[in-house]
């Protein structure tokens, strides 16, 4: 059975196809620039790749595209749409309203769209996407929508709340919604199958390190807190967002710019983080290259990255009660020996210890780094959404 896997955003279309007889990824790849010029990357499996400008105009021409390339000429996959069953799109806002995956009907491409205050970069785009598919897909093939946020509906209202006035969650909306939520599901029960244990008995600090970095207290299986918030701006530094900052630190440096409240966004959004820190770049590598050679504010942007991770790590043992295991994943949290060093080196109180010949030989595969001593366990956990939403694709059209 194939499930189409696709991940929208406002000027790209990426997708996969997954066999789910055996989860193998069949062909992969990317409609980019849509809205300016237009280009597509598609590779097989077996190695076959494409790559051509394009024009897409709109999310629609991307779809068409995308659906040539699968069936047709030397990198076709399939014969035709209908060999595949259904389609499962990752979307970044779900709310209050979508606390899991669920079929698409033009009333849930409707409230996704009705959800872009909240997501603007994200949620709008999603829509565009889902119309253009369903009117580019054959009718009969089901589509499936699977939400960042919807793994954190679990958080209590005690962690989701802000210390704002009521009457605005109440009429605005406005609270701790978390992101990357198919990855910290995904990854935390990848985890509990490593470790031979019911993830129902678990309680795990999921540290998920990339361009974009969460940490989420996940407690039984379920999500009890999470660092990022009403947007994916909250938490730790990250490659261009700054994390958690003092409230009135974004007021004053406003008034002292004469920000806009947009203007002041992209500077929180875009040139903050790793980048706005080190001024060496955005990119983990090259910090810690820079870092290695001895720049000071590239030193100073990793320890800030690891301390803040170890107090979410301090913390959220806190809010379960005790930890069993820590565990890393995204492109940092996979590769990145030295800053899970940084991050678990001061941390045996805890009862954390890693053992460090492995933590260095290790990137990108499942392996536990914590000693045999070590009280919680640490691991590395690559994840898949891709794969978790086609999983979730294919339970939802069983049912
Ligand atoms: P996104 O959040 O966009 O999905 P990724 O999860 O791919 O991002 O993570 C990108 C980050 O991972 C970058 O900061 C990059 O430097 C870092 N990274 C990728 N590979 C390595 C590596 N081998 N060593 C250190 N950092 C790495």
């Amino acid at each position: 059975m194939l499930i189409l896997v696709v991940n929208a955003g406002s000027s790209s279309l990426k997708y996969q196809l997954i066999n789910m007889d055996d989860e193998s990824v069949l062909a992969k790849g990317n409609c980019d620039r849509i809205g300016i010029d237009g280009h597509i990357s598609h590779k097989t499996a077996d190695g076959r790749a494409f790559d051509a400008d394009c024009t897409f105009p709109t999310h629609t021409e991307a779809f068409e595209k995308l659906v040539e390339v699968l069936t047709t000429g030397d990198h076709a996959v399939i014969k035709s749409m209908d060999e595949i069953s259904a389609v499962g799109h990752r979307i970044v806002q779900g709310a209050e309203i979508f606390d899991r995956p669920c079929l698409v009907t033009p009333e849930v491409i409707d409230q996704i769209d009705g959800l872009a205050e909240l997501a603007p970069v994200h949620n709008h785009a999603h829509a565009l996407a889902l119309r253009a598919c369903t009117a580019v897909i054959p009718a009969t093939t089901p589509q499936v929508v699977v939400f960042d946020t919807a793994f954190h509906q679990t958080m209590p209202p005690k962690a989701y709340m802000f210390g704002l006035p009521y009457e605005d969650y109440e009429k605005y909306h406005v609270r701790k919604y978390g992101f990357h939520g198919t990855s910290h599901r995904f990854v935390s029960s990848a985890l509990a199958e490593a470790m031979g244990k019911n993830i129902e008995d678990l309680k795990i600090v999921s540290c998920h390190l990339g361009n974009g970095s969460s940490i989420t207290a996940v407690n039984g299986g379920k999500c009890v807190d999470t660092s990022m918030g009403f947007t994916p701006l909250d938490g730790v530094l990250m490659g261009t967002r700054c994390g958690a900052v003092d409230p009135s630190a974004v007021t004053f440096v406003a008034s002292k710019h004469g920000f806009t409240p947009d203007e002041m966004s992209q500077y929180m959004n875009k040139k903050s983080g790793f980048l706005g820190v080190s001024g060496v770049s955005s990119d983990n590598r090259d910090i810690q290259e820079a870092a290695k050679q001895g720049n000071k504010r590239a030193q100073l942007a990793s320890e800030m990255l690891a301390y803040e991770i170890q107090k979410y790590i301090g913390s959220y043992t806190a809010a379960m009660n005790g930890v069993d295991a820590v565990l890393f994943t995204g492109g940092i949290g996979e590769n990145s020996a030295e800053i899970r060093e940084l991050v678990c080196s001061g941390m045996s109180w805890f009862g954390i210890e890693i053992d460090n010949e492995i933590n260095n030989a290790t990137r990108g595969k499942l392996q536990k780094i914590s000693t045999p001593d070590s009280k919680v366990e640490v691991w590395i956990v690559p994840t898949n959404e891709e794969l978790l939403i086609a999983r979730d694709t294919l339970e939802l059209i069983s049912k």
